[in-house]
């Protein structure tokens, strides 16, 4: 919506921080270009045999997948159009609490939507703008706001997407672990808030922006993986997948980007998953083997009562994994490798 170079500290230079960028820089800005009308006519090159579809192109690779995942989404321009409109209509009105919880679904799901270009961020900001302003309205306008800072991180920061632009993340002792890393992206930590939101991204290619913090902070927190296997597995995965704001989000995550959370801020999975899905649909969803276990227990399983785990027809470590690390032993060896670097 602006260019990196128009939002720039009066001082000089980019904007490490998001609020000042977005409250400074980008709202006291001009307001983003409107959207350019459709044109009459364009003047395309002719061709013997006309396209009548994007189907006829025959994009999609042969694989057996597809078909599933293509099943969660609309593609075209049109659809991203509908979308929006069904967004404004539906979800905007509990934009603010409601786009914090997975099973709600009051989020737009526009960000493929964007990525592909089939909508531009100008027609989403002026339709939102043209509406009466509210605490939802400018919470998800602020949200597009992120996208932009994200695209201003990776223009000033090219490198962005290897390099930690905090320094100090260089000699942190990350560690190498294919078993955990693979649990991880299949999905099978034994931590259900986790694995669910895994199994969304493999079998839809997205996953709610709520759980992308809980997976990735798990990942680099308490499996301290390197975010760039989070980066990599969101890049191959992801429908939305996009440089600048998968690096930007996962440099955030890990506490090394610009303005990113405090690297000893570490999601506890359990809290979270009983926070935001309390009645455990989201996590009953993707992780459909929990599926009759009473809410009280779906988030820490492990914990259930032998006759509970009966009743449910679970055996932990059988028909669903005990958990993959220890999370109040794992946050301490995460604190430990951070002060190593913290002064550095
Ligand atoms: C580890 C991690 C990786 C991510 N990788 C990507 C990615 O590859 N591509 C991507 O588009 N988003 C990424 N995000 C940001 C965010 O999760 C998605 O943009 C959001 O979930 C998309 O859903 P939505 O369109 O319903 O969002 P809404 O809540 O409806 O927000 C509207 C739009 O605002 C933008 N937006 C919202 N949150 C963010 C954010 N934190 N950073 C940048 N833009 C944002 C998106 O364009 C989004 O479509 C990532 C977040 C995390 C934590």
């Amino acid at each position: 919506m602006w260019e990196p170079w128009e939002i720039e500290k009066k001082s000089g230079g980019n904007y490490k921080v998001f609020t000042p960028f977005y409250r400074k820089g980008c709202l006291q800005f001009m307001p983003p270009r409107n959207p350019i009308p459709k044109p009459n006519k364009i003047g395309y090159l002719s061709h013997k045999e006309r396209l009548n579809t994007i189907d006829s192109l025959n994009l999609l690779p042969n694989e057996t997948w597809v078909e599933a995942m293509m099943s969660h989404w609309k593609v075209g321009e049109s659809m991203a159009m509908k979308r929006l409109k069904s967004f404004i209509k539906e979800d905007l009105s509990d934009y603010s609490e409601g786009r914090n919880f997975p099973a709600k679904q009051k989020i737009s799901r526009l960000s493929p939507h964007l990525h592909w270009g089939e909508i531009s961020p100008n027609q989403i900001w002026h339709a939102v703008k043209k509406l009466s302003q509210n605490k939802n309205t400018d919470c998800f306008l602020s949200e597009l706001g992120w996208r932009e800072f994200s695209y201003s991180l990776l223009y000033y920061y090219p490198t962005l997407e290897r390099d930690n632009l905090q320094k100090k993340f260089n000699s942190f002792a990350w560690r190498k672990s294919k078993k955990l890393l693979n649990a991880w992206q299949r999905g099978m930590t034994g931590y259900p808030i986790i694995d669910a939101g895994m199994r969304e991204l493999w079998q839809t290619g997205f996953m709610h922006n709520r759980v992308r913090m809980i997976v990735a902070s798990f990942l680099v927190k308490n499996c301290l993986i390197h975010w760039h296997e989070g980066e990599k597995w969101f890049w191959d995965c992801l429908v939305d997948a996009d440089l600048a704001s998968n690096n930007a989000n996962w440099q955030w995550v890990a506490g090394c980007g610009a303005d990113a959370a405090p690297f000893f801020r570490i999601f506890n999975p359990i809290t979270q998953g009983k926070k935001f899905d309390p009645k455990g649909d989201y996590t009953r969803k993707y992780v459909p083997e929990l599926s009759t276990l009473p809410d009280k227990y779906l988030h820490a399983p492990w914990e259930a009562p032998t006759e509970v785990l009966q009743d449910a027809d679970i055996k932990i470590g059988k028909t669903y994994p005990k958990p993959i690390v220890d999370l109040a032993l794992s946050r301490e060896k995460a604190l430990a490798a951070y002060k190593a670097i913290k002064n550095s």
